[in-house]
C-alpha cells in the first residue's frame, strides 16, 4: 500500500501549530508533516515580552516539547530542517539536499526581523527578539540589574521596556518617531503610555536614531544622532518585522507586502496556502495572533474538503504594558474621520468617528482599557 501524500506545513509557530490543531478537529486521519527550521518547541510568542513580569526564563516560557506536540497532533515533525525552495509544478518542497512531496502545502514561516546596519564594532551586543531561541540567547547575555538600550518604540519595544523595568533593569528607548507606537496609537493615548513608562523609570530618546555602537568597558556605548551618548550592557533591536516572502517569490508565487493570499488562504500557486506573519490576506498584513487563529480555523476546513473563506471580525490589539494597560483597534487606513478623546490624566479613551458619527476604531488606556470588549462590539468587523 502506498503512503498517503501529506499535507505539509512549514513552520511550528502559533500559525503552524494552530492550523495542525484545527485540522485534527476536522480529520483525525489525514497525514500531516510539519517542517521547521527551529527545534519545534511550542510556545506563545506574545509571552516573550512578559518573561520578567511573570518570573519566567526561556525554558519557563516553553509550553510543550516537540515530541509531545508530534504525539498530541499525531503528525510527523521534521525539526532543524530549512526549506530552501518550492517546486510548485512538481508539488515538491526542497530541503537542501532532500525534498518532500506534498498534496497541499501551507506556508506558516513567519516574518524576519528588520536588521539595521549601524556602524561601529559593538554589533555582537545587539539582540533582535522574534522567537524563543532569540529570547534564550538574550537572557543568557543579560547580567542581573544591568542596563538595556532598546532601539524602537513600537509595541514590542514598549512591552520589553516595561518588562525589563519590572525585572530591575535600567532601560533607555531610542526611536526616530516623536511618540511611542506611532503606527498603532493616536497621539493622546501614546503620550499616556509613554508617561506611565517614564514614571516607571524608562528613559525615552525620541526623534533621534542610533548612529554608531562601539564596545565599552561594561558592554557598549551608543552614539545618537542628537549628540547624546549612552552606555548599555546590551541592546535590543525592535525596529520591525518583514513577512518572509523570498522563497515564495523565487518559486514564482505572487507576493506583495507578504505572501499574497485570498480569503481561502490560497496563494497564486495551485495547492499552496499561507497564513500567519508571512501572509498578506485579502490585502491585510496583520502580524498578530487573532488574525492567524481565524485563518487557521478557516484553512483547516478548506484543507479537509469544506472550502471556507476566512472572516476577520474586529481585531483589537492588547498592549502588554502593565504600568498603563492599553488596547487599540485601529480604523481602516483609508477611513475618513477624526479622533475624539476623553481623558483623565493617563486614562484615555479615544474614538475614531466618521463624519456620520460611527465609531470606526478606538484606543483606550488605563482604566478605560476595561472597556475594550464593549468597544470591540461597536467597531465594524474587518470583513462584514
Ligand atoms: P513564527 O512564530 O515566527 O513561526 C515561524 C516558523 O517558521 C518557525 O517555526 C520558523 O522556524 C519557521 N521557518 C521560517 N523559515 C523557515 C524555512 N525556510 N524553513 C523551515 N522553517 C522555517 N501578537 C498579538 O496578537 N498579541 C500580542 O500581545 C503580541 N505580542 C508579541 C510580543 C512579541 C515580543 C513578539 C515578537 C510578537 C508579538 N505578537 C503579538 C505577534 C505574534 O506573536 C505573531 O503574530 C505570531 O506569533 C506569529 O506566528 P507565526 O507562526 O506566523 O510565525
Amino acid at each position: 500500500m502506498t503512503e498517503q501524500t501529506p499535507i505539509v506545513i512549514v513552520g511550528t509557530g502559533l500559525a503552524g501549530y494552530s492550523l495542525a490543531r484545527e485540522i485534527r478537529k476536522q480529520d483525525k486521519d489525514v497525514r500531516i508533516v510539519m517542517v521547521t527550521a527551529d527545534d519545534g518547541v511550542s510556545y506563545s510568542k506574545p509571552m516573550l515580552s512578559t518573561g520578567f513580569s511573570k518570573g519566567k526564563d526561556a525554558d519557563g516560557l516553553a509550553q510543550a516539547a516537540t515530541a509531545a506536540m508530534a504525539e498530541q497532533l499525531d503528525l510527523e515533525l521534521r525539526t532543524f530542517t530549512t526549506v530552501t525552495g518550492i517546486d510548485t509544478n512538481g508539488h515538491r518542497l526542497l530541503l537542501g539536499d532532500g525534498s518532500l512531496t506534498y498534496s497541499k502545502l501551507v506556508l506558516a514561516w513567519g516574518a524576519d526581523v528588520i536588521r539595521l546596519t549601524i556602524p561601529g564594532d559593538g554589533q555582537e551586543r545587539v539582540f533582535p527578539i522574534n522567537d524563543l531561541e532569540d529570547y534564550r540567547v538574550f537572557r543568557k547575555a543579560l547580567k542581573p540589574g544591568g542596563r538595556v538600550a532598546i532601539m524602537g518604540a513600537g509595541l514590542i519595544g514598549c512591552e520589553f521596556a516595561n518588562d525589563l523595568r519590572n525585572g530591575g533593569y535600567e532601560v533607555d528607548v531610542i526611536a526616530p518617531s516623536d511618540a511611542v507606537m506611532p503606527s498603532l496609537l493616536p497621539p493622546v493615548a501614546a503620550n499616556a503610555v509613554q508617561q506611565e513608562l517614564e514614571a516607571l523609570g524608562v528613559r525615552f530618546h525620541l526623534e533621534t536614531v542610533v548612529e554608531r555602537i562601539e564596545p565599552a568597558e561594561a558592554g557598549v556605548k551608543l552614539f545618537l544622532a542628537n549628540g547624546e551618548s549612552l552606555p548599555a550592557d546590551i541592546v535590543i533591536s525592535a525596529v520591525g518585522l518583514r513577512p518572509r516572502t523570498q522563497l515564495a517569490r523565487a518559486a514564482g508565487i505572487e507576493v506583495g507586502r507578504g505572501v499574497t493570499v485570498n480569503r481561502l488562504l490560497e496563494t497564486s500557486a495551485k495547492d499552496v496556502y499561507a497564513l500567519g506573519d508571512c501572509a498578506e490576506v485579502d490585502g491585510h498584513v496583520l502580524l498578530y495572533v487573532l488574525p492567524l487563529m481565524a485563518c487557521a480555523r478557516a484553512l483547516a476546513k478548506t484543507l479537509t474538503g469544506e472550502p471556507t473563506e476566512v472572516t476577520y471580525g474586529t481585531m483589537p490589539v492588547m498592549i502588554k504594558t502593565p504600568c498603563c494597560p492599553a488596547a487599540v483597534c485601529p480604523p481602516p487606513s483609508d477611513a475618513q474621520g477624526s479622533w475624539e478623546t476623553e481623558q483623565d490624566g493617563t486614562h484615555v479613551k479615544s474614538l475614531f468617528k466618521n463624519p456620520e458619527g460611527d465609531v470606526l476604531g478606538f484606543a483606550v488606556t488605563g482604566r478605560f482599557a476595561l472597556e475594550k470588549q464593549a468597544l470591540s462590539k461597536v467597531v465594524p468587523p474587518i470583513h462584514s
